[in-house]
């Protein structure tokens, strides 16, 4: 059995731990074990990490960038073989999984150019002789705890900034699909990074719990589940640290009446059962306004889902694979039919789907559920599978209105050809992220990532300068150089530049 161990500098003699299987999705076999830590392996990891951190934090920015420069190189020449890995432990199509490890990547290329948006501010003459600047310094260690469903995208919002920006780094990745990010903290070593910079330790709650607690981290980021999240959150900042926690989501594709149908069922195949339904920007729920758009677009819908071809995760003419575990599928699948309890018309069902030859793997069909109502505990929800939920409104203003009242607020979209409409719904829906005519609106790597509500908590979001910030803390430095005569000012009062 293939063994998955922690990348750490001091693992030498540890103690062997606690085991997590990891399955193979599309043959529904164990494939490898990866080791779980505790309390005492993190202790040395953040010991490494002390000891390098200052080092690294005190080599120029440039220096700095290049390690990123060749990292890049390194991911380019590596994304075959990331994205076969990635994609036997996740179960996303070979594709797909490029694209996880590309939107990474990406992230890496802004880190690029971390001597620039390092440069901080200066004011010349603030007062007589007075100068002011501010500058950005590291926090020292950071820590990121990752979800399965981008086990290379999301490590690399996290780490590429952090590192960047000065900071020593340790990775929790999920124990569903750890391969990939211990790949790449070893690609991460090849590009010239010093070891100990980045590692990555495995485990699950008493790992997370260990790191919310641990004295010597700074900050610590977290992607997941939202309950899951909060509960990172109130710990972490308990504890005394930065913390930013995203969580679940439940996004709405809005369909005006004038809205392209046919480019919208398009958009929707691809948005709602991509990855088999697991992103935390997949579009569950579509929102048709009025019944006309409403029947037309179920009539379109339809035949698109029926013509899906689901296979395994390296079949190339595949649109989705399986889920990622036994018991996601079976979630998935319980909750189709709480939502057929509840009242909702199940107008193709995924339940029960086999696929020949491979009949052990998680796969599920398609589901289209039509009638769904805000009521519905399968819509308050988030499903993270291939189904798509029709809730029908009678207008534009009950269609600002659902995404908005929604526990989560991570990113919605409006299909519509109408300018105003679009900016009118932009500027109103109580979301993070909004696409027009855009149905996954994942903001560029020089952009920022996050959503509101019960989708994240903490108030910055991941990479771009949001993540500088949140990976730095801002000094002020006031500055005067006397040149021997006395000021004759009074030093009691505060001073004031009035
Ligand atoms: P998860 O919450 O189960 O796990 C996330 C991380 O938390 C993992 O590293 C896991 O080991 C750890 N963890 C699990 N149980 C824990 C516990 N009881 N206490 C402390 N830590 C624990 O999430 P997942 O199933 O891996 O990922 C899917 C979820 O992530 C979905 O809800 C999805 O919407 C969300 N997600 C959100 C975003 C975003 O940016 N908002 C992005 C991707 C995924």
């Amino acid at each position: 059995m293939r063994q998955v161990g922690h990348f750490i500098v001091d693992g030498v003699g540890a103690p062997s731990g606690r085991k997590h299987q990891i399955w193979n999705p599309s043959t529904g076999e164990i494939q490898a074990e990866v080791t779980l830590g505790d309390a005492a392996l993190l202790d040395r990891a953040v010991a490494t990490a002390k000891a390098v951190q200052p080092e690294w934090a005190a080599t120029n920015p440039q220096k700095r960038a290049r390690v990123m420069f060749r990292f890049k190189e390194l991911i380019e020449a590596n994304m075959q073989e990331l994205a076969e890995l990635l994609s036997s432990e996740h179960g996303k199509v070979i594709d797909d999984a490029k694209g996880d490890v590309q939107r990474g990547l990406e992230v890496i290329e802004f880190a690029c150019g971390i001597p620039h948006v390092l440069k901080g501010e200066y004011t010349q003459g603030a007062g007589p002789g007075i100068d002011v600047y501010s500058t950005r310094q590291p926090l020292g260690i950071g820590a990121g705890i990752t979800p399965f469903n981008f086990p290379a995208m999301i490590p690399m919002w996290m780490f590429g900034m952090a590192i960047a920006a000065g900071n020593a780094f340790i990775l929790k990745p999920s124990e569903r699909d750890p391969s990939v990010p211990v790949r790449l903290a070893e690609l991460f070593v090849e590009a010239g990074a010093p070891e100990g910079l980045l590692q990555v330790i495995h485990g699950d709650k008493e790992m997370v719990d260990a790191i919310l607690d641990h004295a010597d981290i700074s900050a610590v980021s977290f992607v997941g589940s939202s309950d899951i999240a909060h509960y990172v959150y109130k710990r972490g900042v308990d504890n005394g640290k930065r913390v930013q926690a995203m969580g679940g989501a439940k996004n709405h594709g809005i369909v005006m009446p004038d809205a392209d149908l046919d480019q919208v069922v398009n958009d929707l195949a691809g948005a709602a059962f991509g990855s088999a339904g697991e992103r935390c920007m997949a579009l569950p729920v579509v929102v048709p306004v009025g019944e006309d758009t409403a029947e037309k677009l179920k009539a379109k819908l339809i035949p698109a889902i029926n013509a899906l071809r689901i296979g395994v995760s390296n079949d190339p003419d595949a649109h989705y694979g399986p889920v990622v575990t036994p018991e996601h599928k079976a979630r998935v699948e319980q909750w189709i039919t709480t939502a057929e309890e509840e009242g909702g018309d199940i107008v193709v069902d995924g339940r029960g789907f086999s696929l020949q030859g491979h009949e052990k793997g998680f796969f599920i069909g398609p589901t289209l559920i039509d009638n769904v109502t805000p009521q519905m505990s399968s819509y308050q929800e988030e499903i993270f599978g291939p189904v798509l939920q029709i809730v029908r409104a009678k207008d534009f203003e009950e269609a600002v209105r659902l995404p908005s009242d929604h526990q989560y607020g991570n990113g919605v979209a409006i299909f519509t050809r109408n300018g105003h409409a679009a900016r009118e719904f932009a500027s109103r829906v109580n979301v993070g992220m909004v696409g027009i005519n855009v149905p996954i609106p994942v903001p560029v790597a020089y952009h920022s990532f996050g959503g509101w509500k019960r989708s994240g908590f903490g108030d910055t979001d991941q990479y771009g300068m949001e993540g500088l910030k949140f990976w730095t803390k801002v000094k002020k430095i006031t500055q005067r150089w006397p040149d021997g005569s006395p000021d004759g000012g009074n030093a009691f009062v505060i001073p004031t530049m009035g």
